[in-house]
């Protein structure tokens, strides 16, 4: 279903969208015509990530746990993208306190300003660590798998998914719950492709990798990703229900180490897996994604492939690797 017309003239806020999926977000909307609003405290964002946004948005700098904040943004929203959040397991392992704060503790604050607002709708950015390890003998998880998250933010993104469902039947809110798996792409400057990318400039010739090459991820290309957030924000099927955004292609992170050695054109560095992960890591992490594309006739346009591509030119663009 094409969403594009839903968002012109629509007042819409997107916490978290200095972020990098949120930015991306953002530019998206402003293109659509939407009147957006971004609240971010600007923790892990960059507002040079709204640089061609910026003139067109009204930026407000502070955070979902505050009230204040809240209400200076959320009256007279029509739809809200809830995206505002630690984004980081490692952190979340590290720093559980600083993770409720702004994973729970903002969600419901969100919650709340919706509710003394009479906000619209309400999109939260859930995730995949909300399932924890595979419990499927092909290794997938759909909307249904059990939920056993193993990391504090798999837990938090769990419980705001609960309260967001508990004040959906106390108050008759309009919502939506999208379970992300791993997105990239440009503006992303952490995580496992960003770093390996960050090795190779720093040297071409070596490359160390975490882990043991064989957990599997399911890639999102960041442009796939706000594609399906704006479906999902838009369709009215999607009312009250959960979606898994991913890519639909699983690949392990020895094969993507290779795709990037390929397309970055270096001749092959000598690679070390280090072989040990982060505490919370999931080793498989798989969606199945067939409820998104067959309610909502979701499929990702860009791909890993090609999405890479894209990440290594931004790459190139911003810190001038030697290849
Ligand atoms: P990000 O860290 O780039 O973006 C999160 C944004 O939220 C940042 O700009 C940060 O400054 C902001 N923020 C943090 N605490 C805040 C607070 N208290 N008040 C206001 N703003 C605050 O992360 P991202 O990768 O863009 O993730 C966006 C959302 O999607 C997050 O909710 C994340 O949990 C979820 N998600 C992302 C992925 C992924 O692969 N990137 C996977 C699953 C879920």
């Amino acid at each position: 279903m094409s969403s594009d017309r839903s968002y012109a003239g629509k007042t819409v806020l997107v916490t978290g969208g200095a972020g990098f999926i949120g930015s991306h977000l953002t530019d998206r909307l402003v293109a659509l015509e939407a009147r957006v609003r971004v609240l971010d405290d600007l923790s892990d964002g960059r507002e040079d990530n709204l640089a061609d946004a910026m003139p067109h948005i009204e930026f407000h700098r502070g955070s979902i746990t505050d009230p204040a904040a809240l209400d200076a943004v959320v009256p007279g929203c029509d739809m809200i993208f809830h995206l505002g959040a630690n984004a980081s397991v490692p952190r979340s392992s590290s720093q559980p306190d600083y993770d409720f704060r702004a994973n729970l503790a903002g969600t419901f604050e969100v919650l709340e300003a919706v509710r003394r607002h009479r906000a619209g709708r309400l999109l939260f950015a859930s995730s995949a660590a909300v399932y924890g390890e595979p419990q499927t003998a092909n290794g997938q998880m759909g909307e249904d798998h059990p939920l056993v998250p193993k990391s504090p933010y798999g837990g938090t993104k769990l419980a705001g998914e609960f309260m967001i469902d508990a004040y959906t039947r106390c108050y008759d809110l309009d919502h939506r719950r999208v379970r992300i798996f791993n997105t990239f792409g440009p503006r992303q400057r952490k995580y496992v492709m960003f770093d390996l990318l960050e090795k190779l400039r720093r040297d071409p010739a070596k490359l160390e990798v975490i882990g043991t090459g064989d957990q599997q991820r399911d890639y999102n290309y960041v442009a796939d990703t706000v594609a399906a957030l704006l479906v999902v924000g838009a369709h009215p099927r999607a009312r009250g229900r959960a979606y898994n955004i991913a890519g639909g292609r699983p690949v392990s992170i020895r094969a993507l180490v290779d795709l990037i050695i390929e397309l970055t054109a270096i001749p092959r560095p000598e690679i070390r897996y280090t072989m040990e992960s982060w505490p919370g890591d999931v080793v498989r992490m798989v969606a199945d994604t067939s409820r998104i594309t067959e309610e909502l006739d979701y499929k990702p346009l860009v791909g890993l492939e090609a999405g890479v591509r894209h990440l290594i030119d931004w790459h190139r663009g911003q810190f001038a690797p030697p290849w």
